[in-house]
């Protein structure tokens, strides 16, 4: 049978890879999708084997094509299974492509549906006004005036917000550090506010790659209006937008050179511009996101910064780095199965519970709000706090809703 959409972006060869090792079941961090459903198809192993089995007829699409569209959207894309698989399979990219192919066979979910359809109207995942995506962080932050101002203003760089650092409770906490960390020492950059859309990200995720088109250009045909030319943002899922998958399924190429907010902090922090002077007193450690940490490779920058902070005694996770395990929230699996996200969370509660840490941290404003959420759930009642909230602390600055600001 025919995947048209693998074979337009040269993967149709990639589930004949597979030597059906299963070190993407059991290796060191590896699949939490596996470990929570213990069923081949959860696995990259299984997805490879099933897609072969079609391609080459053994299965007819009536025994086998819901399996797999279960199994291609019960994933974080996390990349795991990239990270442990001794080929060169670009996993993620095929689930995503899959994803597309089965919203054209008219398989996609209802929830995926709905998603969709409140993306393309409210241009936000959280289906809200475009005015509330400046409510949240301008009632809280104490430089609203200054960075209402910044609007629509010119400038060489931009903050990109993205959609849960605009309107989620606990995901704006990050904004606001960053925006008051970059005000005092005198950064310039410039900011959408009201006319930001979402970058695109749930639908490419969900794999409707023109859809996520029009939002995309739309962002880009603001930035080049200002005269931007480089963007930041503190949202890995964006970054991963801007820096590498517009190029990869829009054939974009935007021009713009694109920093994760934590490189950008372990920079300045680098160059001396940044100065602590508050010590935390806190034991601290460190959940690597999926699209900062596998997906990006952003390892280094974020202990950089914890190295940098005063007052932090630092313990890595049993999982760390290129094994750490999702949240749970990745790929928008919680959109699709919030059940079952709930329960890769669980993973990440017992992971963290090992350590002696009273905070855990990340560098990743929607992971934050979903580890905030899940983690006593879990049984694991440490505080949840991202990464540039600490390191605003450590600079003595602070906000009214610094303590306040849940969903
Ligand atoms: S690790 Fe790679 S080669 Fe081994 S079973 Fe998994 S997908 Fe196949
Ligand atoms: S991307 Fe992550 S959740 Fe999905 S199959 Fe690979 S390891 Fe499992």
């Amino acid at each position: 049978m025919d995947f048209p959409a693998l074979k337009e972006f040269g993967l149709q060869d990639y589930p004949f890879i597979c030597a059906q090792c299963s070190y993407c079941q059991i290796g060191h961090g590896a699949c939490p999708t596996y470990k929570v459903k213990r069923t081949d198809s959860y696995s990259g192993k299984g997805k490879m084997l099933l897609a072969r089995a079609l391609i080459l007829g053994r299965i007819s699409p009536d025994d086998g094509l819901q399996g797999l569209a279960d199994a291609i959207y019960g994933c974080t894309l996390c990349g795991g299974c990239e990270e442990v698989c001794q080929t060169d399979i670009p996993f993620v990219k095929i689930y995503q492509v899959l994803r597309g192919e089965f919203m054209k066979r008219g398989m996609w979910p209802e929830n995926m549906k709905l998603a969709k359809e409140t993306v393309l109207k409210s241009c936000n995942i959280q289906g809200l006004s475009q005015m509330d995506r400046i409510e949240g962080w301008s009632y809280w932050t104490p430089n609203e005036d200054d960075l209402l101002d910044k609007q629509g203003q010119p400038a060489d760089t931009a903050f990109f917000f993205g959609c849960s650092s605009s309107y989620r409770g606990v995901s704006i906490q990050a904004t606001i550090a960053t925006t008051l960390i970059l005000d005092n020492i005198g950064e310039e950059y410039t900011i959408l506010g009201e006319e930001e859309y979402c970058c695109g990200a749930p639908l490419i995720m969900m794999g409707d790659f023109e859809g996520a088109r029009t939002l995309a250009e739309h962002n880009i045909a603001k930035y080049k209006e200002l005269g931007v030319k480089r963007i930041f943002t503190n949202c890995p899922g964006c970054y991963k937008m801007w820096a590498h998958e517009y190029k990869e399924f829009l054939d974009i190429d935007h021009g713009f050179e694109v920093l994760y907010g934590y490189e950008y902090l372990a920079d300045l922090i680098k160059q001396g511009k940044v100065e602590f002077n508050t010590p935390l007193n806190i034991k601290l450690t460190y959940h690597d996101g999926c699209d900062a940490g596998r997906n990006s490779g952003y390892y280094d920058e974020p202990r950089e910064i914890i190295k940098a902070l005063p007052g932090v005694e630092f313990e890595e996770l049993p999982h760390n780095k290129e094994n750490c395990y999702c949240c749970g929230s990745g790929g928008v699996l919680r959109a699709f199965d919030h059940e079952f996200a709930g329960d890769i969370s669980k993973l990440k509660a017992d992971d963290v519970n090992r350590t002696q840490a009273d905070t855990v941290s990340s560098g990743c404003p929607s992971c934050i709000e979903y580890l905030k959420d899940q983690l006593p759930q879990g049984g694991c009642d440490k505080v949840v706090k991202d990464l540039m909230v600490l390191a605003a602390e450590a600079m003595g600055l602070t906000w009214d809703g610094l303590d306040e600001i849940y969903e």
